[in-house]
This record gives C-alpha cells, sequence and structure tokens, in this order.
C-alpha cells in the first residue's frame, strides 16, 4: 500500500508543494492546511427490524474565504475523517480553479447505506439532516450528491432543513430533484464539463477532436455523459468498463447501445467488442483516457505502461502524486480532476443562483453558460501551465490556491 497513501496525506502534499511555488506565506499555509471546521455527530437510525443503530456523521469546512463551503455527501462504510477532511479541501481548489464563489466542502455518513430498505433510506437522511442542520445553510454550506447519494436524498434533506428555519429553502443543497428546484442540466454537467475541457483542448493544440480514440473506465453518471458528449463532438469510445467488466472495441462503442445495454442488464460486459481485464484497460493504446470511477488508480506501477497521450479525470483522485510526476516526465497531459470535472460544481453554483432568485433557466442556457466558464477555465490552466513550465495540475492549484490565498488576505491582511 506504500504508493496509496492516506488521502489526507496525498492532499496535504498537494498542497504544501504548490505553496512552496507560489510562495504562499507561512501564516496562510498554517491556515489553508487544516479544515475552518470540522463536525462529528452521532445518527441515530431505526432499523426495519425495531431497534436503534448509531451511525457516525462527518461535515469537513475547509475554507469560506471565496463563499460558502460547497462539497457532496458519501454515504459509505469506507467514509472517515480523513478522507472528508481531503475532499473539502480538494473542493476549495475546484471551486476556486471555475471561479465560482464557494469555498470547499464535504460531508459523509459512516454506513452500508446501499444495503439499507428504502424506509431506512429516508430514515437515515433524514436524521443526518436533522443534526447537519445547525451548520449548514446557502449563505454558509450548501451540500450535494456524492457516492450512494442523489436527488431523492437532497429532496430529503432540505426537506428537513425547511423544517428546521421554518421556511422552505431549496438553496441549502443542491442536485435536487427537477420538480424540486434542481437545475435543469445537472445530471450530465460533470461529463458534460470534461467533453468541453477536451475539445477546448484539441482547439488550442489545433488538432480535430474527430476520430480520436477514447477509453472510459467508470460507465456511471461521469463516465456515460463524458462519452456520449466526447462522441457527438466526433471522438470514437473504444473501451468502457463499470466494476463488474471492461469492453473494448478497436471500431468503436455506440455510446447509446453502450447505455441501453447497462441499463437492461446492470453491467457493461456482454456487448459488442472484446472482454478485458481491468487493469488492461488503462493502458490500452489510445488518444485520451478518462478514468471516472474511482480514488488512486493510476498508481508508479501502472503510469509507466499508459499509452494515452491525453488523460481527463472525470473521477476525483484518480492519480497518485507518484503517477503525476510519471505521466509529467512522460509528456503525458493530465487534465486535472479539479479542473476536468468541474462541470458538476458549475452547475450546482447555477442551481444555487435559479434558487436564490426563483427564476428557473432553459437547459440551452445552462450548457451555454458551463460552456464558457469551462473552456475558459482550460485556457487560464493552459496558458499557466505553459508560462511556468508545470503540469496542468500544478498549474490548476496554483491558480486556486493564489485566489483563495488573496481572498483570505482581504479579511486577514496580517497574513
Ligand atoms: P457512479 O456511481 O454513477 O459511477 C461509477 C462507475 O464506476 C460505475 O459504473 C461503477 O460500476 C464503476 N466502477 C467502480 N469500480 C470500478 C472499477 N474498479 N473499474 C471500472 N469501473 C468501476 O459515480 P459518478 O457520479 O459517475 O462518479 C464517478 C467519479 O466521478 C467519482 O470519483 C466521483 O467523485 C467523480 N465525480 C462525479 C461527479 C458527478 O457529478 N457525478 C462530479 C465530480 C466528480
Amino acid at each position: 500500500m506504500a504508493d496509496k497513501p492516506n488521502t489526507w496525506e496525498i492532499a496535504l502534499r498537494q498542497f504544501h508543494e504548490v505553496a512552496e511555488l507560489v510562495d504562499l506565506p507561512k501564516g496562510l499555509r498554517d491556515y489553508l492546511s487544516v479544515p475552518e471546521a470540522v463536525h462529528i455527530f452521532s445518527v441515530p437510525v431505526l432499523r426495519d427490524a425495531g431497534h436503534t443503530e448509531v451511525f457516525t456523521g462527518i461535515r469537513s469546512q475547509h475554507s469560506f474565504a471565496r463563499g460558502p463551503a460547497k462539497g457532496g455527501l458519501r454515504f459509505h462504510p469506507g467514509v472517515s475523517i480523513d478522507e472528508v477532511k481531503a475532499l473539502s479541501m480538494w473542493m476549495t481548489w475546484k471551486c476556486a480553479v471555475v471561479n465560482v464563489p464557494f469555498g470547499g466542502g464535504k460531508g459523509g455518513l459512516i454506513c452500508d447505506y446501499k444495503s439499507f430498505s428504502p424506509r431506512e433510506k429516508e430514515r437515515a437522511a433524514r436524521s443526518f439532516a436533522r443534526r447537519l442542520a445547525p451548520v449548514i445553510g446557502p449563505e454558509v454550506d450548501i451540500p450535494a450528491p456524492d457516492v450512494n447519494t442523489g436527488p431523492e436524498t437532497m429532496a430529503w434533506i432540505a426537506d428537513e432543513y425547511g423544517h428546521f428555519v421554518g421556511h422552505p429553502e431549496p438553496g441549502v443543497i443542491t442536485g435536487k430533484p427537477v420538480e424540486f428546484g434542481g437545475s435543469r442540466g445537472r445530471d450530465s454537467a460533470t461529463g458534460r464539463g470534461l467533453a468541453y475541457c477536451v475539445e477546448r483542448y484539441y482547439e488550442n493544440e489545433d488538432k480535430p477532436l474527430e476520430g480520436q480514440h477514447v477509453v472510459i473506465q467508470g460507465f456511471g453518471n461521469a463516465g456515460q455523459w463524458a462519452a456520449k458528449v466526447l462522441s457527438s463532438m466526433g471522438a470514437t469510445i473504444i473501451s468502457i468498463s463499470d466494476s463488474r467488466g471492461a469492453v473494448h472495441s478497436t471500431e468503436g462503442i455506440s455510446v447509446t447501445g453502450a447505455i441501453k445495454h447497462k441499463s437492461e442488464t446492470g453491467e457493461v460486459a456482454g456487448m459488442p467488442g472484446d472482454e478485458i481485464k481491468h487493469a488492461e484497460q488503462l493502458e490500452l493504446e489510445c488518444d485520451i483516457l478518462v478514468p471516472a470511477a474511482l480514488e488512486s488508480v493510476i498508481t508508479k506501477k501502472n503510469a509507466p505502461k499508459i499509452r494515452a497521450k491525453l488523460i481527463a479525470e472525470a473521477a476525483n483522485g484518480p492519480t497518485t502524486p507518484d503517477a503525476d510526476r510519471i505521466l509529467h516526465d512522460r509528456g503525458i497531459t493530465v487534465i486535472p480532476d479539479v479542473l476536468a470535472n468541474a462541470g458538476g460544481v458549475t452547475v450546482s453554483y447555477f442551481e444555487w443562483v435559479q434558487n436564490r432568485q426563483r427564476y428557473y433557466w432553459a437547459e440551452e442556457k445552462v450548457h451555454v453558460r458551463l460552456k464558457s466558464i469551462m473552456r475558459d477555465s482550460t485556457d487560464e490552466v493552459h496558458k499557466l501551465a505553459e508560462e511556468r513550465k508545470v503540469s496542468w495540475r500544478t498549474a490548476a492549484y496554483m491558480l486556486a490556491i493564489e485566489r483563495v490565498g488573496h481572498a483570505v488576505q482581504v479579511n486577514h491582511p496580517d497574513f
């Protein structure tokens, strides 16, 4: 496990390396290397069998410097305080990279939520929400869905929060169902935003995106939408995978066929094409590799064998720092998670704006505004990476850390 260090250690290491590069004053460095607040609370849940079980809930608010904290809620047995802290720090940088006026937050409930019955799920989400309510709010901290939580969970949490403050407040949470104050275009935003980034990268390189071969690890929300939009831009998807299997076809995979097959059978295996091993998939010869599943899948072990020319990270933290260095030395550009998957948080920001204004936009307007933000952010990161001769990840962190640092200094000039 030496190549898979603790997630919080990875987040801190990345932060300190870049803080050094941008010459961040020591006080600011100390301030930003701990979350502003971490809330840990007990969450009692009445099980269907008639007894009450108590689970641990966590909410880390890494930074409020640029606005309310923003980030998802993960309901999973593997959630830990360190993981939640790291993810909240990454959210601070992500919001700053795309310049949305939010800080970073993340939360979780340590439980096997997937195994709960529908009634237990609702009771757990509502119990979690009642304990979370005093520390969140539309101007304080705005949670969103993450692993094992979705629009339904967000609706329960918004409902509990409404009871807590005494009036409906849809702006307390994003990722809600459209009929309950959600934004049109949120479901596709992460994969779509990634495709806009990749499209801009090819434009800046003066190369066509048409005909480029794409490998996608993970065929859930982010992976499916990235595949759909990239293929609509002319790219060819040659391999997809999910937790159960991976498929490869040099002629190209029909994305609509794959989405249909996955929704009917629950897996990608069995689709036209060759079945390959998970490990082989990451090492396929291709132009663009999109990890859209888990953390730490590109390590120092497989980084020397990766044959993609470009990696666009839909997942959070799929590349370990050691692997990052190897890829950079090999001339492989990595569009980092904090930029490539920031379409999700960008449209969450749009949802919050619409909730605050009580004025809802057409889906096309969401796509157009998302595209503009993703393209501008891609250009900024690209330009800085070239000027400073650093990786895209380093450039994105430099932009973000400087932006957050300046925001802190406005209120604390002594830093
Ligand atoms: P999801 O649960 O919808 O999909 C995940 C997919 O990965 C599933 O198809 C699953 O079967 C597959 N998978 C799991 N283990 C795998 C393995 N070992 N090999 C191949 N595939 C595997 O989740 P999602 O919302 O698409 O999120 C995926 C990643 O993107 C996560 O890291 C998430 O944090 C990140 N992300 C998602 C969003 C969003 O808006 N959905 C936003 C930002 C970041």
